[in-house]
C-alpha cells in the first residue's frame, strides 16, 4: 500500500504495525532493504520524503529539501545528484553496475585509511543476489567479457600495469518506476510518501522510532520495531546530526558522523588522436548484445598501485560526435513520440534525408555488430575515475542556512588529495605509452597533467557520495558496525554508500544494493522487539 502523509495524516500512521521496521528513504538502498524484508514476510514502513516518480511538479518541489551549502571543493552532487522521489537518484542515474575488487576491500599500506572490515567472501553471495535483483548477467567485469564480442579484439594493455575493466548496465534502472506497482499492492510494506524524517527517537540507548514532517512542516512521531536510515550518504549523516541536540550524531561512534566524505573524482587528462578512429572507438564505446550493454574501460592493476603507491582508478575514452544529420533524426523521432513540432522542421528534415547512409550504417553497427552507434568521433579524451584517500576533514556538517522545513542544511566540505592527482597522471602516462607503442594513437597532455590548479579547477565529483557513516569494528573509527548497526545503539541501522569505509573507484550502487540485501537478511533473523 502507498499512502501520502499530506492526505492520510496521523490517523493512518496510528494504524501501522508498531513492530514494523521503519526504513527511511525509498532509493536503491531503502527499496532493497524494504523489499528484502517483504520477501521474508517482515512488516515494513517505508518513509519517503518525495512522492510518485510520475508527479514531476511535486518532485521539483520536494527537491528543494536538498538545498545545502558547499564550503570545500565544488560539489555538484549536493543538489544535482540527489532526487527526492520514490527511487531516489536511480530516477536520474544511468544504471552502470560493477563490483568492488577484492583489492579495494583490502588494507593497502600505501593508502591511509584503506581496508574494509568485511572481506570478499562476506560480500560474494550478496553481490550475486544484487546482480539478480538488477537483472544483470552475473558474468563478471573482467577481460573475459570480450569473449561475448568476438568481432572486436581488445586493446593490448600492458598487463602488469593496466587491465580490462567493464561495467554492465541494468535494463531497468529507474527503481521507483520499476517497483511502484509492487509497493502499491504490497500488504507487508506500507510506503508513506512526502514523509520527511527529521530525527531518530532514542530511549535508553535504543532507537524506538522517528520524527517526521509533512510538506506543511507539521511534525509527528512514528514508533517502530527498528529504524534503518537509507536516505543517501549526505542525508544519513545529516539525520543522525539532527537527532542529536548537540548536532554531532548518535551512538558511540558519533564523533565520526559526517567525516571521511568521499566521491569519485573525475578528471580529463589527455586529448587522444587515434590513427584509426573507428577501430579505437569500437573498443572503448558501449558494446551491445540484445538488450544488454557493456562499457569497456581500463583499470590500474593491483601490482601497479602498490609499485607506484597509487590509489585505485579506472578510465574511459570519451568520444564526442559532431553529427548534425543523426542529431536531426533523433530530434524528429523525439518530436514524433512526444507529438510536438520540432523547432526547425524543414532544416531537420533536410539534414535527416542527407544522413540516410549514416543512419543505415549506425543501425547496422548497433543491431548487427553490437557496436556503439555514431560516426567516428570528432574528438576523444581520456577520463579518469579515481578512488579517494579517506580524509577525516572531508566532511558533512550542519550548516548555518535552513531548508524549507526550517532545519539546518548539510554543509559539504569535499577535499581532494595529492595522491589522487598523482594517480591520475601516472595512470594517464601508462595509457598514453600503450596507445603509442601499439600504434593506435598519439596524445596531447591537457593542463590537468602538469598544473595542480588546473587539475583542481577541472575535477568534478561523480554524484557518488560515500563514507559519511563508515563501517568499522572500533567505534573510534566509524559510525556503524559490520552489521550496519550504529555502534552502541540498539535498533538503529544505516544502509547505503555512507557505510563504505573506502569507496574504491567502482560505480557504487551494486555494492549499495548488495549490502542492503545483506542487511535485510540480518534484520529478518533478529528476534521481534517488545
Ligand atoms: C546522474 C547520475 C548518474 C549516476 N550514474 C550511476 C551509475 O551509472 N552507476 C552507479 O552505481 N551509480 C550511479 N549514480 C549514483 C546512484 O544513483 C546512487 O549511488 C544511488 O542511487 C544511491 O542510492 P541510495 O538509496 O543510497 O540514495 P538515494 O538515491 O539518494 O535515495 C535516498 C532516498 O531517500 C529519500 N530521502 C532523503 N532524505 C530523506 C528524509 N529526510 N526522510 C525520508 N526520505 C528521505 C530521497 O527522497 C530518496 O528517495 C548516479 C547518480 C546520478 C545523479
Amino acid at each position: 500500500m502507498i499512502i501520502d502523509l499530506d492526505t492520510a495524516g496521523q490517523v493512518a500512521l496510528g494504524r501501522l504495525d508498531p513492530q514494523a521496521t521503519l526504513v527511511v528513504g525509498g532509493g536503491a538502498a531503502g527499496l532493497a532493504v524494504a523489499l528484502g524484508l517483504e520477501d521474508r514476510g517482515r512488516p515494513v514502513v517505508l518513509l519517503e520524503s518525495g512522492g510518485d516518480p510520475r508527479d514531476v511538479e511535486a518532485q521539483a518541489a520536494s527537491s528543494k529539501l536538498n538545498v545545502g551549502q558547499v564550503s570545500g571543493a565544488p560539489y555538484r552532487g549536493l543538489e544535482g545528484g540527489r532526487a527526492r522521489v520514490l527511487g531516489g537518484a536511480t530516477q536520474l542515474w544511468h544504471g552502470q553496475c560493477t563490483r568492488l575488487r577484492d583489492s579495494d576491500l583490502a588494507v593497502r599500506p600505501w593508502v591511509p585509511g584503506s581496508g574494509w572490515p568485511l572481506g570478499p567472501s562476506d560480500l560474494e553471495p550478496w553481490y550475486t543476489a544484487a546482480e539478480a535483483w538488477f537483472g544483470l548477467s552475473g558474468r563478471g567485469y573482467d577481460a573475459e567479457r570480450w569473449a561475448e564480442h568476438r568481432s572486436v579484439s581488445p586493446i593490448p594493455w600492458s598487463p602488469d600495469k593496466l587491465q580490462a575493466d567493464f561495467s554492465e548496465y541494468t535494463i531497468t534502472p529507474h527503481l521507483g518506476s520499476k517497483h511502484r506497482r509492487r509497493l502499491t499492492r504490497s500488504s507487508t510494506v506500507t510506503t508513506v510518501q512526502h514523509a520527511t524524517v527529521v530525527g531518530v527517537l532514542v530511549e535508553e540507548q535504543r532507537a524506538v522510532g522517528v520524527r517526521l514532517r509533512d510538506r506543511s512542516g507539521a511534525e509527528v512521531e512514528l514508533r517502530g520495531g527498528r529504524v534503518v536510515l537509507a536516505a543517501g550518504a549526505i542525508e544519513n549523516a545529516r539525520i543522525l546530526m539532527l537527532s542529536d541536540p548537540e548536532g554531532i550524531g548518535l551512538g558511540t561512534g558519533r564523533g565520526v558522523t559526517g567525516r571521511y566524505l568521499q566521491d569519485h573524482p573525475v578528471v580529463e587528462t589527455l586529448e587522444i588522436h587515434p590513427t584509426r578512429r573507428s577501430w579505437l572507438q569500437d573498443r572503448t564505446s558501449h558494446l551491445h548484445r540484445g538488450r544488454r550493454r557493456l562499457y569497456p574501460k581500463v583499470r590500474l592493476s593491483r601490482a601497479a598501485q602498490e609499485g607506484s603507491r597509487l590509489v585505485a582508478a579506472n578510465a574511459v575514452l570519451v568520444h564526442e560526435h559532431d553529427d548534425p544529420g543523426l542529431e536531426a533524426v533523433r530530434r524528429l523521432l523525439g518530436s514524433a513520440v512526444a507529438r510536438t513540432r520540432p523547432e526547425s522542421l524543414r532544416r531537420d528534415v533536410v539534414r535527416a534525408v542527407g544522413s540516410v547512409p549514416a543512419v543505415a550504417r549506425t543501425a547496422y553497427r548497433r543491431w548487427v555488430r553490437g557496436l556503439s552507434a555514431g560516426r567516428p568521433s570528432s574528438s576523444v579524451r581520456l577520463q579518469i575515475w579515481l578512488e579517494q584517500v579517506p580524509d577525516r576533514e572531508s566532511r558533512v556538517t550542519l550548516g548555518a542556512a535552513s531548508d524549507p522545513l526550517g532545519l539546518p542544511v548539510a554543509d559539504v566540505r569535499w577535499r581532494l588529495a595529492d595522491q589522487e592527482i598523482e594517480t591520475s597522471r601516472v595512470f594517464s602516462r601508462w595509457v598514453a605509452d600503450d596507445l603509442r607503442s601499439a600504434g593506435l594513437a598519439e596524445v596531447t597532455e591537457l593542463p590537468a597533467m602538469v598544473d595542480d590548479a588546473a587539475w583542481r579547477a577541472q575535477v568534478v565529483d561523480a554524484y557518488h557520495p560515500a563514507g559519511t557513516t563508515r563501517m568499522s569494528v572500533d567505534p573510534a573509527e566509524g559510525v556503524v558496525d559490520t552489521d550496519s548497526r550504529v555502534h552502541g545503539l540498539d535498533g538503529l541501522f544505516v544502509a547505503g554508500s555512507s557505510v563504505f569505509p573506502i569507496a574504491g573507484y567502482a560505480n557504487p550502487t551494486l555494492t549499495i544494493v548488495a549490502l542492503s540485501l545483506r542487511l535485510a537478511h540480518h534484520l529478518a533473523g533478529l528476534p521481534a522487539r517488545r
